[in-house]
This record gives structure tokens, C-alpha cells and sequence, in this order.
């Protein structure tokens, strides 16, 4: 079983590499932000407005419920190659929870690898970002429009969507979490020599490429 984390700051392309990884290796993908927009879907959720309030301004949702989160998600999931992790942990509490809990089963981290990439052309990119609602395709409003206006490339889907959070205020209040908890994680993780870190301002492929060479000698 091996187990991966990628994290990088918001926009670094996380999500788009995650998918990726997940399918050539085998592996579940385990992105809290994901599975959070899947509760913000249905108010019924108990946890709705909690994780909503935080949601929407940028600000991380608590440690006790994104922990259980994805001890739940491991549980139903019980996939023996093992885990892609996007988007958690996000700070050290986070970082050391997993640690513990993949140790009672005799697993461990094997490579947390950094997505670096410079801060100045995030916002841009993430605030023109919008998705096609039946494939989860990613297009850009500036710099990756669908061939034909509002038909989506890949499935021909024609309802396109954008995250709530995808706002400038919510972006930079994000991009200050990443700064503020999230990058404490390099030195945490380079300590225990499982730092690796890939330059995320290339080309999707090349950035995908760097990726599976890196998991290949795992
Ligand atoms: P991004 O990395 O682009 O900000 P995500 O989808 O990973 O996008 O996260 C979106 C939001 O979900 C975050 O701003 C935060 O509110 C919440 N979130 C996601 N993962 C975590 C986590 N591990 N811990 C706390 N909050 C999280």
C-alpha cells in the first residue's frame, strides 16, 4: 500500500494531478474539499452551517470534523493500494492525526510531495476557473475556454459551474491559510526526509509527468 499527499497552495493544480495519479495508480483519492462541497450539496447535513461558515470565508473547517472525515472516508473505502491525499492535511495537527492513524494499521505516509508554484499568478487563475457540471472538466475564462462557447470539450455537457469560493476576498483569505498553517508542512514533513517538492508553474502534462516518476520509484 503506499500513501500520498499532495498539497501546494490554492490553485497550484492539486486536484487536476490528484484525479490523475488516482487512475494510473490505482488509488483512491481523498480530497477534503471535495468531500466537504459534497455536504455543502444538502442542508439537511448536520454539519452544514458549521462547515459553511468557515467554508465560505476562506477559513479552515475544524480539525475534529475534517479527522473524522477522513477516517470515515478510509473506513467505507478499504482499498488496498492505497491513498492519494489532496488537500489534507493542512496543518500540523492534521499532519500528525494521519500519521497515528495510518500507524494502527501498520501504514505510513510515503511521500508528501509539495506543489510549488508563485503566488503571483493564483488569483488569476483561480478566479476564472469554473468547471462543467456533468464531468468536472477544468476551464478558465482567460486562458482555457471550451473550443466552442459554453459546450464543454470533453462530454459536450453545456451547464458550467463555479465554486462559492472562488471569489477574490475568499481567494486571498485562503491563500493566507495556506501561508499560516499549510506551509508548516514543508518543514514537517522534510524533517522526516518524506519531502518532495515539484516545480507546479509547468505545463499540466510535464507537472503529471514529474508526478509519475516520482510515484513509480516508490
Ligand atoms: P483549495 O486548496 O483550492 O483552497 P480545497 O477544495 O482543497 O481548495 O478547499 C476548499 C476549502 O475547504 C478550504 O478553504 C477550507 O475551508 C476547506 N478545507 C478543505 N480541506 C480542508 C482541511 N484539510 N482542513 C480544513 N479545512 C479544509
Amino acid at each position: 500500500m503506499i500513501n500520498i499527499i499532495l498539497f501546494g497552495a490554492p490553485g497550484s493544480g492539486k486536484g487536476t494531478q490528484s484525479d490523475k495519479i488516482a487512475k494510473k495508480f490505482e488509488l483512491v483519492k481523498i480530497s477534503t474539499g471535495d468531500i466537504l462541497r459534497e455536504c455543502l450539496n444538502d442542508a439537511t447535513n448536520p454539519l452544514y452551517s458549521t462547515i459553511k461558515e468557515k467554508y465560505d470565508k476562506g477559513q479552515l473547517v475544524s480539525d475534529d470534523i475534517i479527522n473524522q472525515m477522513i477516517v470515515n472516508y478510509i473506513d467505507s473505502s478499504k482499498n488496498n493500494n492505497g491513498y492519494i491525499f489532496d488537500g489534507f492535511p493542512r496543518n500540523i495537527a492534521q499532519g500528525e492525526f494521519l500519521q497515528d492513524y495510518l500507524q494502527k494499521s501498520h501504514n505510513k505516509v510515503d511521500k508528501a510531495i509539495l506543489m510549488d508554484i508563485d503566488a503571483g499568478v493564483l488569483i488569476d487563475r483561480i478566479v476564472n476557473r469554473f468547471t462543467c457540471n456533468n464531468c468536472g472538466a477544468i476551464y478558465n475564462s482567460k486562458t482555457k475556454k471550451p473550443t466552442i462557447d459554453n459546450v464543454c470539450d470533453i462530454c459536450v455537457g453545456t451547464n458550467f459551474k463555479r465554486r462559492s469560493d472562488d471569489n477574490e476576498e475568499t481567494v486571498k483569505k485562503r491563500l493566507t491559510e495556506y501561508k499560516n498553517l499549510t506551509e508548516s508542512l514543508i518543514n514537517f514533513y522534510e524533517k522526516q526526509g518524506l519531502l518532495i517538492t515539484v516545480d507546479a508553474n509547468r505545463e499540466v502534462d510535464v507537472v503529471t509527468q514529474d508526478l509519475y516518476d516520482i510515484i513509480s520509484h516508490i
